[in-house]
């Protein structure tokens, strides 16, 4: 996009020209977009001005959804420094990972996130600037709302920013290993939101209907925010698209389907993209029938697979709202494909077509390329994908090829361009030579009445080298048992792809911050 900004500062200063108008909602907390300004002016002043940072130094990012994670991450990457949003869920072993490997200066952070990372700070000549509570038993951290106080009413100093420099790094979610700094310039985010923007105005023009509705209706756009923002769909499709667009944003300190519907009610929400699981935690949720969704009117499960009785779901659901989906990955910042309107029912398996910008390979294991309609690894081409892995020599040898770059997975394009997604190479299970993908037996077994959900992990045989095994969570009030499932999948699959054994359990699955199932949790409580 020509006219795209050529840095994030640009980008994001959009937003100033809202105002007073209302941007975040946190619980009691409202700020306006001019007191989100005032905030990270003084925070990037001081900074640049009282501490030593030079330019491409690390600011990493350590809290929960806060309206302060939203004000550090804008005065970071407005002067010049690179931020590193850190998965604030997991265990001290994951902060410290990212801090580490990072090298980051300093850390904005909450006071829990503090103690996580506290013995690693002193040994990599760290800073800590912590954020919301304060604590008097602290020694050597300053705290944001000193920072605030006391560079209030300071402009933010310019800085020179090219469109290559670095902006940020981003950690993938870790489904299938470590997670893996992704490295991005600001063009290349840049150019990212401008795609979000584009899919925004497609999707508005494909749903002219509901588009009235609102208007009718006098709702004003309005996200709900329910997904961390350390990944890109948090801070990319709710938090920056919402910035610079002007619209309120109400922000939930961690996801809970009764909460999201109160606020839905009370905030007259209309925007709700989340995990495919939490639209439909939050379709199915008993509360949800006596509740006003009425404002609701796009509502978009994305970045993992959805289940084939997502779409009947939502459309017996909510009949006023229009919905979509998309695929994409961190190192992509979110972009490859999207769909919404009619396609999303009449190509009901597609994860959409390609975004203007992206250009799409399916390779076969020996680097050919394959034609329309034939399965292989996809390998994007695009201006939004991330320059290289942090750190991982190894991982950028096996991901790029000039200005291509794989992605883990496996799919193809067919004969109209739209995507579809079979499962992630690392998934795949070979039986005796046979390829079995996953996602073809999960999506079979969630379509059972007893079944809430069902992942398939490889389990290792010495005859056949693996079998699929099904790990199957039944649903509340409901009872199946080993023979009826294999009784149910006989007559749907082929022999060979029939799991050689099942495991029944009535909790929720294993699951990473992006909400993701970890196959590799599951591996380890059933097989090792
Ligand atoms: P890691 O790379 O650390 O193992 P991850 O791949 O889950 O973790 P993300 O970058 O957050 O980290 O997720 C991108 C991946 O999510 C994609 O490569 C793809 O496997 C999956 N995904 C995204 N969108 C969809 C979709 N619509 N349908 C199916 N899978 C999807
Ligand atoms: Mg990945």
């Amino acid at each position: 996009y020509k006219n795209a900004p050529s840095n994030m500062r640009e980008l994001v200063d959009v937003g100033r020209n809202h105002g007073d108008q209302e941007f975040l909602v946190y619980q009691q907390e409202r700020t306006s977009f001019k007191q989100f300004f005032e905030k990270v002016d003084a925070l990037g002043h001081h900074l640049l001005n009282n501490e030593s940072l030079l330019k491409g130094d690390r600011i990493a990012i350590a809290m929960r959804n806060y309206p302060e994670w939203m004000i550090a991450y804008t005065a970071i990457i407005s002067i010049g420094a690179i931020v590193v949003p850190l998965n604030s869920w997991g265990s001290s072993d994951e902060l410290c990972y990212g801090l580490e490997d990072s090298g980051a200066k300093y850390v904005i952070c909450d006071l829990p996130r503090l103690q996580l990372v506290k013995p690693l700070l002193a040994s990599m000549d760290c800073k800590a600037i912590v954020a919301r509570e304060k604590s008097r038993d602290e020694q050597g951290v300053q705290y944001l709302e000193d920072i605030l106080a006391k560079n209030s009413g300071h402009p933010l100093p310019m800085v020179a920013i090219n469109p290559d420099d670095i902006a940020q790094i981003m950690y993938t979610s870790g489904t299938t290993g470590r997670p893996k700094g992704a490295v991005s310039s600001h063009q290349n985010i840049c150019q990212a939101m401008y795609s979000f923007e584009f899919h925004a105005t497609c999707s508005a023009m494909a749903n002219p209907s509901a588009i009235e509705k609102m208007f009718a209706g006098g709702f004003a756009p309005c996200t709900l925010l329910s997904v961390p923002l350390f990944h890109v769909s948090g801070c990319y499709a709710a938090f920056l698209l919402n910035l610079r667009g002007g619209r309120k944003t109400v922000m939930m300190y961690k996801w809970s389907p009764a909460e999201a519907l109160k606020l839905i009610s009370a905030e007259r929400v209309t925007i709700f993209s989340a995990a495919p699981s939490m639209v439909l935690d939050l379709l199915r949720h008993p509360d949800f029938a006596n509740s006003d969704t009425s404002s609701l009117f796009s509502l978009g499960g994305g970045g993992s697979a959805c289940p084939p009785s997502f779409k009947d779901t939502i459309e017996t659901t909510l009949d006023n709202a229009y919905v979509g989906t998309g695929y994409g990955m961190t190192e992509s910042n979110a972009i490859c494909a999207s769909c919404t309107g009619e396609a999303y029912f009449y190509k009901s398996s597609s994860a959409g077509t390609l975004s203007p910008l992206v250009e799409w390979q399916t390779r076969d294991e020996n680097g050919q390329v394959l034609a329309k309609n034939e399965t292989g690894e996809i390998w994007l081409k695009s201006i939004c994908n991330i320059q290289h892995y942090w750190n991982k020599p190894d991982a950028d040898k096996a991901t790029f090829d000039g200005k291509w770059m794989a992605t883990g997975d496996i799919g193809y394009l067919d004969e109209e361009n739209f995507v579809y997604l079979v499962d992630r190479a690392k998934d795949l299970i070979i039986r005796g030579g046979e390829n079995i993908y996953p996602a073809e037996i999960e999506a079979c077994l969630s379509l059972h009445p007893s079944i809430a959900e069902a992942v398939i992990i490889a389990v290792p045989d010495e005859r056949l080298g693996e079998t699929p095994g099904a790990v199957i969570r039944v649903r509340a009030n409901s009872e199946i048992n080993v023979t009826e499932i294999n009784a149910y999948l006989s007559d749907k699959l082929a022999a060979y792809k029939i799991p050689s054994q099942v495991w029944i359990r009535t909790d929720e699955m294993p699951r990473n911050a992006a909400g993701k199932v970890l196959k590799s949790e599951l591996k380890r409580q059933y097989i090792r």
